[in-house]
């Protein structure tokens, strides 16, 4: 038993170290890439489920290193965001998402939206309002094309502090939603004190909902509390045609997911545009 216990320590030690070194390397590798073309950023489709029709794209980053391949932005965002480089590569995403859609609207495409993930460190370590501010006017798209996703964590941080800065942030004109909701500790009057125009149901909620009653309720309940509250609410996660009857039934105004498409780049999701 000593003997094993030792393997166990042994192994778990090992286990550390190569995690440990993994992080290492791709801090590392992530600083470079920043200034290489490793990055790029992909789009997902949100549709508007009365019109049926595309209204927006989700911003999404995707890194492939030369050696490493693709690595996950569930691994590298949490990286960033521990070592700051998220600031920068927020900032990055954010000017080529407008970008991109300035291109579009010059390409004679209806307008449609786009929405930019926001970390918290990007609410305390960079000068947020002013640069979202000069990163739209530079690319010369309406403030009101622009959405930008926290999650509820962002929004529990600091209170007065985000609240401030959202306010902000409302009043040039964008709308705000909040990201992967029902997974953090928000209350109800917490939700109505934030400046925000958006719910979205984490994708965890959606599944199975067809066997599994208690995801079912939740999402029912999260669609309803939204309407009540006079917010728009988004299904994320959808990839099946039960899970979209089930938020059509209930008056979900918007879904995301892969029945609709995947994120992809800029090459495939100009197709889906229409003019
Ligand atoms: P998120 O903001 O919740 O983005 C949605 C994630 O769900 C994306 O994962 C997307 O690919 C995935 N997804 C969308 N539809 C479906 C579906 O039908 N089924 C399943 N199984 N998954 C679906 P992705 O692209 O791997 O991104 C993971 C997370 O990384 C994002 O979660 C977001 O928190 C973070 N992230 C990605 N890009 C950025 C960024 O530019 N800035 C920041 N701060 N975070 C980012
Ligand atoms: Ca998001
Ligand atoms: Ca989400
Ligand atoms: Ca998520």
């Amino acid at each position: 038993a000593k003997e094993q216990g030792r393997n166990k320590y042994r192994f778990y030690n090992s286990e550390m170290d190569r995690t440990y070194l993994r992080k290492m390397v791709l801090e590392k590798e992530l600083r470079k890439a920043i200034n290489h073309e490793e990055l790029m950023v992909y789009y997902q489709p949100q549709i508007d489920l009365v019109s049926r029709k595309l209204v927006g794209v989700e911003a999404l980053l995707r890194w492939n290193h030369p050696e490493l391949g693709d690595v996950s932005p569930v691994e590298f965002i949490p990286l960033a965001e521990e070592t700051g480089l998220i600031v920068g590569l927020g900032e990055w995403v954010l000017r080529e998402a407008c970008k991109q859609l300035k291109q579009w609207q010059l390409c004679g495409f209806s307008p449609i939206r786009v929405a930019v993930n926001i970390s918290l460190r990007q609410f305390y370590e960079s000068n947020l309002v002013e640069s979202i501010a000069r990163i739209v006017n530079e690319t010369g798209i309406p403030f009101q094309h622009l959405d930008l996703e926290i999650t509820e964590s962002v929004a529990m941080h600091d209170t007065s502090h985000v609240i401030d800065k959202l306010d902000q942030l409302k009043r040039l004109g964008l709308s705000i939603s909040m990201d992967d909701f029902g997974t953090g500790y928000s209350s109800l009057s917490y939700l109505k004190k934030l400046p925000i125009d958006k719910l979205k149901i984490d994708r965890s909620f959606l599944v199975d909902v067809t066997n599994d009653k208690d995801n079912a309720a939740i999402v029912t309940t999260i669609i309803a509390m939204a309407k009540n509250l006079d917010l728009r609410v988004v299904a994320e996660g959808v990839e099946n045609d039960q899970q979209l009857q089930l938020i059509i039934e209930e008056g979900c105004h918007e879904a995301q997911g892969y029945l609709f498409g995947r994120p992809m780049p800029e090459q495939e999701i100009r197709k889906q545009l229409t003019k």
